[in-house]
């Protein structure tokens, strides 16, 4: 028996353009021949239990196998295999709608992934690095013959009588010139465990000998001989197909060092299941963070039924989850998929929501049952908290319980135990409660030092995301503000009625305020003689918080724009009520009182770390002169 016939494409030229357009991504073909075997695997296993098939089912095993020298790569299952009329059916008739849509939209298309999923190419993949493919069959069928397809990359095929002898499938790629890469063990290897490593079929790639004893010779030397190591690749079972009670938190961690081998381990994770309205399982946890975001994104990696597709989860996972480990598995998601059909996908959409809301409620339970350990975590998950309150008002919604606001002291605060903390003291005139914090203790020690003697509470918010953080939350909170700490001199901060008389005449603050324009002679900087606590410092230079804002956002946008071509906007406040003023303002030799008043103005730089080259050097002779 021997038939020729033609595959029904109804083009000329669709090898070609498999091979030539697809070659980017040609690594999949392994992908897609060893899935087929696992479908082909599955549904033997399934006919069996079903009692439509009563034979022995026999070892389940997938082979991958190369031979360097015959230049071909051959995959082999056990499975339900096919007649020569369903190969006729299943593999010569291609599935899809048109060769002139095909022709048209593979002009479009953007990854291999794309075509072959939108068209069914699955098998076909294989002719991106094969010049001819074999096919050797038999089906579990009773009374089935054995069955041989060949085709060359052209669209001509053969069918002829198979030499099987046992029920499945043997596939035999004859490697192109091009693809030759591809005949190495190293390589393979390579392929198979990225999409391949958690099959639910075992997979044995390659053969292994090694030598083992084997009694003693006459002349009583140690015999060998050389035994076949079985190299299964995969785990058939890992951990996020399991029950979550059957895991511990071994388990957990030790699927993620197998999935991670150099990193620390997880603060914690969270197991998804889900049957309803779409299919997901899956893994996901919160690692350490490291300074270098970029490098821990992208590490989630997306399963269809086992078999890895892409670590690109970009639509499924909400963005401010990017920074996620772990795996997600979902059969609605085909293997093919492309960026496209995931931007379209509806079950896409349903599925980011579904992490968003399980991601939420696992924090809020952490929180809940085990604030001290929430608590411990929080320098790590904050970020996520903080980026997810940014960008996803629904998560918002649950994480406003269980964001933290931490201060100086390191305690940590809900937004609600904060509000109760300062409003008694940091409610202004107005009603308004300011929020007080620093970016940067160390430069701001002197600021946050003085507010802290008006009873004021100083928040942390030092991490890169904050200033947003800031901003989001101003918005969210009713009649609430935050002053980083040096937008104004602490009394000032939180404007009260309680002013402090004055020191000063009227005509003594402009003289004052004419000595300092004179001694300091730098236009930017705003001169002003305000009458503070005695106990402030004399000189204090701060920088509007709304300035300061608008600036930090020109500069994170890139471009300039108005704010950000404005110099550095900077007032310098004169404490009127200050002794060393009131001695600066009586004083008659002049020079001395010129020197004095560069003296104060430049420890008030100094205690902001803006002193800097010839002025500090100008500042210590001065300093040593006056002593
Ligand atoms: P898909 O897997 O999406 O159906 P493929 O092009 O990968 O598309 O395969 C086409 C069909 O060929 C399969 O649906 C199956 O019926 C048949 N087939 C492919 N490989 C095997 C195999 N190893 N054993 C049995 N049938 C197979
Ligand atoms: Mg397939």
């Amino acid at each position: 028996m021997q038939e020729k016939g033609t595959i029904s494409i109804h083009t000329e030229n669709i090898f070609p353009i498999i091979k030539k357009f697809l070659y980017s991504d040609n690594e999949i073909f392994l992908r897609e021949l060893v899935s087929n075997a696992v479908d082909a695997t599955q549904k033997i296993k399934r006919l069996s239990a079903l009692g439509q098939y009563n034979g022995e089912l026999g070892d389940l095993k997938i082979e991958v196998a190369f031979d360097e020298k015959a230049k071909t790569i051959t995959i082999s299952d056990r499975g339900l295999g096919m007649t020569a009329e369903e190969i006729k059916k299943y593999i010569n008739q291609i599935a899809f709608s048109g060769a002139t849509e095909f022709v048209e939209k593979f002009k479009e298309a953007k990854d291999a992934n794309e075509i072959i999923g939108r068209f069914g190419l699955g098998f076909y993949s294989s002719f991106m690095v094969a010049d001819s493919v074999e096919i050797q069959t038999l089906s579990y069928q009773e009374g089935a013959e054995p069955a041989h397809w060949v085709c060359d990359g052209s669209t001509q095929f053969e069918i002829s009588e198979g030499t099987l002898a046992e029920r499945g499938t043997e596939i035999t790629l004859h490697i192109n010139a091009d693809s030759e890469e591809f005949l190495s063990k190293y390589k393979l290897q390579e392929i198979l465990d990225k999409y391949c490593k958690f099959l639910p079929v075992p997979i044995k790639f390659g053969t292994k000998t090694e030598e083992e004893e084997d009694g003693v010779d006459e002349e009583g030397k140690t015999k060998y001989k050389s035994v076949e190591v079985d190299n299964i690749i995969n785990d058939t079972n890992p951990i996020w197909t399991k029950a979550p009670a059957d895991l511990k938190d071994q388990d957990y961690l030790d699927f993620y060092k197998q999935l991670y081998p150099f990193s620390e381990d997880p603060l914690f994770w969270i197991h998804l299941n889900v049957d309803y309205p779409f299919n997901l399982t899956g893994v996901l946890y919160f690692p350490k963070l490291k300074n270098d975001f970029e490098l821990q994104r992208n590490k989630i990696k997306l399963f269809s039924r086992q078999v890895f597709i892409t670590d690109e989860v970009k639509d499924i996972v909400p963005e401010f989850l990017m920074l996620l480990h772990g795996v997600i598995d979902s059969p609605d998601i085909p293997l093919n998929v492309s960026r496209s059909f995931l931007q379209a996908d509806s079950n896409v959409k349903k599925i980011n929501t579904y992490i968003t809301k399980k991601v939420a409620d696992k924090l809020a339970d952490l929180f809940k049952n085990d604030r001290p350990a929430y608590e411990e975590k929080w320098s790590d998950i904050g970020l996520f908290v903080k980026y997810g309150v940014i960008s996803d008002d629904k998560f918002y919604d649950k994480a406003k319980d269980f964001v933290l606001l931490t201060n100086t002291k390191k305690e940590n605060y809900t937004l609600n135990e904060y509000k109760e903390k300062v409003a008694p003291e940091q409610t202004g005139k107005d009603g308004n409660v300011v929020y007080i914090y620093t970016n940067d203790p160390a430069r701001q020690h002197a600021f946050i030092d003085s507010a802290e003697k008006k009873g004021y509470d100083i928040l942390l918010m030092n991490t890169p995301i904050d200033n947003h953080f800031i901003g989001h939350i101003e918005h969210k909170l009713e009649k609430t503000s935050f002053k980083r700490v040096d937008a104004d001199v602490a009394d000032k901060l939180i404007k009260k009625d309680d002013a402090p008389e004055h020191v000063l005449t009227e005509e003594q603050s402009t003289k004052v305020k004419s000595i300092f324009e004179k001694a300091i002679a730098k236009p930017a900087y705003k001169i002003e003689v305000e009458s503070l606590n005695p106990e402030e410092l004399p000189v204090t230079i701060t920088m509007d918080e709304f300035m300061r804002r608008m600036k930090e956002m020109a500069a994170m946008g890139g471009g300039m724009g108005f704010y950000g071509s404005m110099p550095d906007n900077y007032k310098v406040i004169i404490n009127g009520n200050h002794k060393l003023i009131s001695r600066i303002a009586s004083e008659e030799n002049e020079e001395l009182q010129a020197q004095l008043s560069k003296q104060a103005f430049d420890l008030a730089l100094l205690s902001q770390g803006l002193l800097t080259g010839a002025e500090l050097t100008d500042f210590v002779k001065r300093s040593v002169s006056l002593i």
